[in-house]
């Protein structure tokens, strides 16, 4: 292409709210034929909410929002986010942690008011060769068929509760996602979250395919993978664990919105968070080099 065409292409980008890093990166977006899709703050706003807590035996709800609040309160997670604000609502303050440790991809650990206490996914008490109760297990189960994603609870070695998080699909992702379809290219869902959860927020925005529970430092494997089979990838992404798989791909795609670890890494910044500009952006690469060739 001419340089005035690629010119004329980044500004008009810029208008319709993508930042492009450098000219031949139209390029490679012109080339793409899959689309690999973070969920949590991609499809989904990332704003979760505290929706139920379900405890076992003698256990009380306060005891666990005061616990699991206190820990959660010194993560950034967005489920991190919606646990410490739903407790807060409830039991008001909440005490600072005595130890804290963030476990990417699978939750958090701590010491608070003396209790050894985690917070975060079952593979996370598994570790710790705990199990959740039947009761409990049937809880996450059914939050998980409804799109939600449950969140365990344990202290001093036992599985207390059950947390329910959500949060909303983008109202732009279904229609961002057929229009992807529509320029040739395959959608893929891929998320830390479990394959339920996943499979519901697919099937609510039209994608087909699935990568759930891969752990942070996996997802940039699940990219070389599909590049490995001939495919030309782009990604989109908002969050650090995202950040090797945005600079992995053919075309990293970062949400404006997102974290500064993904919009450095990514070729592309998608300024509104809105899904919408890829498709705009896949569009206006193929216009731009398409009709000078
Ligand atoms: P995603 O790929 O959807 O952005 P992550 O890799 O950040 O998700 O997390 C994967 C899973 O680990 C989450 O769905 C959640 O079950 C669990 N998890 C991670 N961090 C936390 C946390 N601070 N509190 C509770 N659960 C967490
Ligand atoms: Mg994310």
């Amino acid at each position: 292409a001419t340089p005035t065409a690629l010119m004329v292409g980044t500004g008009r980008g810029a208008q319709l709210g993508i930042l492009i890093k450098g000219p031949e990166v139209l390029e490679s977006t012109r080339k793409v034929d899959t689309i690999v899709l973070d969920k949590t703050g991609t499809v989904t706003t990332g704003r979760m909410t505290l929706l139920a807590v379900h405890t076992a035996d003698t256990t009380t709800e306060t005891e666990v929002l005061r616990l699991a609040g206190a820990l959660e309160h010194a993560s950034e997670h967005p489920i991190a986010r919606a646990v410490a604000t739903g407790a807060m609502d409830k039991v008001g303050a909440l005490p600072a942690p005595e130890d804290f440790a963030n476990v990417p991809g699978l939750g958090v650990q701590g010491i608070v008011d003396g209790h050894a206490v985690l917070v975060g996914r079952e593979k996370l008490l598994q570790e710790w060769a705990m199990e959740l109760p039947a009761d409990l297990v049937r809880a996450r189960h059914d939050a998980e068929a409804a799109g939600r994603t449950a969140i365990a609870v344990a202290w001093d070695g036992q599985a207390r509760a059950v947390l329910e998080v959500a949060d909303a699909v983008k109202d732009t992702s279904a229609e961002a996602i057929r229009r992807l379809r529509t320029l040739g290219l395959t959608p893929i869902l891929l998320t830390g979250d479990n394959q339920a959860v996943a499979e519901a927020v697919a099937a609510e925005v039209g994608i087909d395919e699935v990568i759930a529970e891969v752990m942070p430092e996996d997802k940039v494997d699940v990219v070389k993978k599909l590049q490995a089979e001939g495919r030309s990838v782009a990604m989109v992404g908002d969050g650090v664990n995202d950040a090797a798989a945005l600079a992995q791909a053919d075309l990293g795609l970062a949400m404006g919105t997102g974290t500064d670890a993904a919009i450095e890494a990514g070729d592309l910044t998608l300024v509104r968070g809105d899904l919408g500009a890829a498709a705009d952006a896949i569009r206006l690469s193929r216009r731009t080099l398409g009709t000078i060739r």
